[in-house]
Parts: C-alpha cells; structure tokens; sequence
C-alpha cells in the first residue's frame, strides 16, 4: 500500500510545467449534491477546484476548457445538466465563464474567444462514449488542449474517457491542486503517519469496505467498527442481531479479519451496546441494549452510550486517525447521537483526522465539526480504493517527476 501511495505522490502537477499561452483542459468533478429545485446543498467540490483554475487563470493559460459529470444521467436530461452549478461557479471564480452544450461548440467558441477564458462543457457523461473509455471521444478531448489536468479526485477511480483515455492522447498530463491535496493528506496518515494510527470504519457499504479491512491491517494500529458494517462482525462473533442489517454472505470473512487481526497484533474494537428499535422511520419503542441483546424484531440503528465511551478512549489515544463511515443512521435524529459524539472527539484531539466518504463528510458537517478535522476528502469511492491499496487509475495515466 506504501508504494502505491508514494508512486501517486511522484505525479507532476500543474506547478511543474509551463502554462503561459497554452490551452488547458480541466478534468473538475462538479457533481455536487443538490435539492429537487436545484440548490446546491453543498458546493464543496467546487470550491475546492478554483485553486487549480486561478493557477491557470494567473499564469497566462490561453484558454480553460472545464469538464465534469454531473450524477448519472441515461443519456441526456436536463435534470443532470451542468448549467444547474453555471451560477455558483462565476461567483466563486468572481468571472464569468461560458457554457457550451458540445465538444464542436467548444472548439468555435475558442476560437473568437479573448485569452483566459473559462469555458464549461456540459455533463460529460451526456456523452456515449465517457463511461466506456471511448477511444474517439477521449482524441476529441485531447484535441482541445496542450495540457490536461485532472482535478476530480471524486471520479479518479474511473477509467473513463475524461478521466484516463484523453491522457494517453494529451502532449501534457499533470496533476490539479486538489489531486495532489487529496495524495498528500492520505499519504501522512497511511504512508508516513504518527502513530497509533486508527481506523474509525462504518456505515452500509460493508462489502466495499470488507476487503479495505484486511488491507489495511498492516497499517493501523487498531480499528474501531460501527455502524452497519458492525452488525456483520457482532453476528460472526454469535450474536443474533435480529432484524438489523447484516450482510450475511460477508459473516465468515469477518470472522476472518477479525482472527487476522489477532494475528498481526491489531486491535479491533465492536460496540459493546447499540441503541435498537422496531422501525427506524417511526419508531414505537427505543431501546438501549448490550449488543448481544437485540431484542426480537428489533435492529440496531446507533452505537450506544457504552460504545461511545470505549471508542472515545481509543480516539484518545491515537495521534493518526482514518474515519470512513458513520456510526449508525445519522439522518436520523434519533440515531444520530454515536456519530456525532465521536465527531466531537476526533475534533478535540491533536490528531491527524482524514475523512473519507460522502456520508461521513456529511455527519461531521452536520455535527459542527467540519472545520476541525485535518483533512476531508472529496471522494468517497476514490478514497475508499486508495484504502484498499489501489493505485487510482487517474494517477496511473498522468506524468511522474
Ligand atoms: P460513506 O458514504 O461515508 O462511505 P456509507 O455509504 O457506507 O458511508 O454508509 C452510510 C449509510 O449507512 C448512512 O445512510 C447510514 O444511515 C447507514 N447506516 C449506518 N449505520 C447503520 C445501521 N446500523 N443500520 C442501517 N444503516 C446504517
Ligand atoms: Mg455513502
């Protein structure tokens, strides 16, 4: 996991090669969750990418193409269309910026257009060829550009054509500001860190998050599971976890890494008591039990008070913390409580905290905690990859120092 990290960490950024009078090609991820009349209900994301255009904004970039996706649209759908960030983009970048509907409107517009202009192409996945890799699509890219830059971190575990076809046809690939960030922050905690390093894991991914489990191993001191994923283990440990949400497949494998981890000297923290009921959208009747105590036709929603004390011991303890996945159903109130607590401590500590998924990000902002923690990553998928030793795809394109 080590090299793979170090091997990203050596891709040339944009500070390394010459922009004056070229013309780049931004790879940016613009998909921003937003509400049913489209507002934009957090602009992290582009936020994060102005750095990266300013730079070529300062340092005489002829023209800026951006390029992003936008959820996941069949084909094309106003829904998905880009035009819906268009307004948020000019005023963070305090300029305006020109929206094209196609690749061949790119191409005339930047043509007549005076130096440094910003240019935003419609949803890249509006186009057939973007999820397959295309071959023509990702030349037609590249034919826009002297220079690609990819700054999604969030699709940089995709080998799309914006994303990994268009570098092979680029004359220059290098890095954004946030690409680098994004290595960066996760290269301290996983590669270099101070230790004990811990893994704080939740949430309901347990099949994409099982296999991290036993990669990680050999980095982390100890780790600390709840959430969902918490069921799995607890039943692999003979609880009967009732009606809660257990992957049932994945009970053997847990009861794997939790032997493996003996192994290896890590230590694996479960909760010792889970808040529970009999529905979480309108409950009858909260419980707080022992987790080996689920009543009948109950499900456990939250880490209980117990879990929250043992865990934040742990937090405590440790100068490197990795946090991926909440505690229990944070977007309810009720079960809210394990989460944000935890949010609390990780954000009282004088540790190094890394957040990685969407979920995660969200729980910490809602708890009020955003700004505590040392780094928080854009991508939730990407980030979990990197977790698991995956040497990004994105990186695996572009050009090394
Ligand atoms: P992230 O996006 O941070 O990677 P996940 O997507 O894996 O996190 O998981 C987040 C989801 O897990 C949340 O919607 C939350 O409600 C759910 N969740 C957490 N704990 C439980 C639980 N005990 N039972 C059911 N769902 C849970
Ligand atoms: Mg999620």
């Amino acid at each position: 996991m080590v090299a793979g990290i170090n091997l990203m960490q050596e891709t040339k950024s944009i500070r390394d090669v010459e922009i004056e009078g070229k013309r780049v090609l931004i790879r940016v991820d613009f998909n921003v969750p937003m509400d049913s009349d489209f507002n934009i209900s957090d602009d992290t994301r582009i936020r994060e990418a102005i750095p990266t255009i300013n730079h070529c904004i300062d340092n005489g970039a002829k023209s800026i193409v951006l390029v992003s996706h936008l959820g996941r649209p069949r084909g094309k759908s106003s829904e998905f269309s880009l035009k819906h960030i268009l307004k948020r983009l000019e005023r963070l970048l305090n300029r305006s910026v020109i929206f094209v509907e196609s690749l061949e409107g790119v191409s005339s517009v930047m043509a007549t257009l005076p130096q440094k202009s910003v240019i935003l192409l419609e949803n890249i996945r509006f186009l057939e060829g973007e999820e397959k890799n295309d071959e023509k699509l990702s030349k037609n890219l590249a034919s826009l550009c002297d220079i690609y830059i990819n700054d999604a971190f969030g699709a940089s575990h995709r080998k799309h054509a914006s994303t990994y076809g268009v570098a092979k046809f680029a004359p220059v690939k290098v890095a954004g500001l946030l690409l680098k960030k994004e290595i960066d922050s996760f290269a301290k905690a996983l590669a270099s860190p101070l230790k004990p390093v811990l893994l704080i894991v939740g949430g309901s991914k347990v099949s994409s998050k099982i296999t991290l489990l036993s990669n990680i191993l050999d980095v982390v001191d100890k780790i600390v599971i709840g959430g969902a994923m918490s069921n799995t283990f607890l039943k692999s440990l003979g609880y009967d976890m009732q009606r809660s949400l257990v992957e049932d497949p994945l009970v053997p494998e847990a009861a794997k890494i939790l032997g493996l981890a003996k192994q290896k000297g890590v230590k694996i923290y479960l909760p010792v008591d889970v808040v529970c009921t009999d529905d979480i959208k309108n409950p009858k009747e909260i419980k707080i039990t022992p987790a080996q105590d689920v009543p009948e036709n109950f499900l456990a929603a939250d880490i209980g008070p117990a879990s929250v004390k043992l865990f934040s011991e742990v937090i405590r303890d440790c100068e490197t913390i990795i946090w991926n996945g909440p505690m229990g159903v944070y977007e309810v109130q009720n079960f809210s409580r394990g989460t944000f607590q935890l949010a609390h401590v990780v954000a009282d500590t004088y540790a190094y905290s890394v957040i990685g998924g969407g979920d995660t990000a969200d729980a910490i902002d809602r708890a009020g905690e955003k700004d505590n923690m040392s780094f928080t990553s854009t991508g939730g998928g990407a980030s979990l990859e990197l977790l698991e030793g995956k040497i990004l795809p994105a990186f695996e394109v572009l050009e090394r120092k």
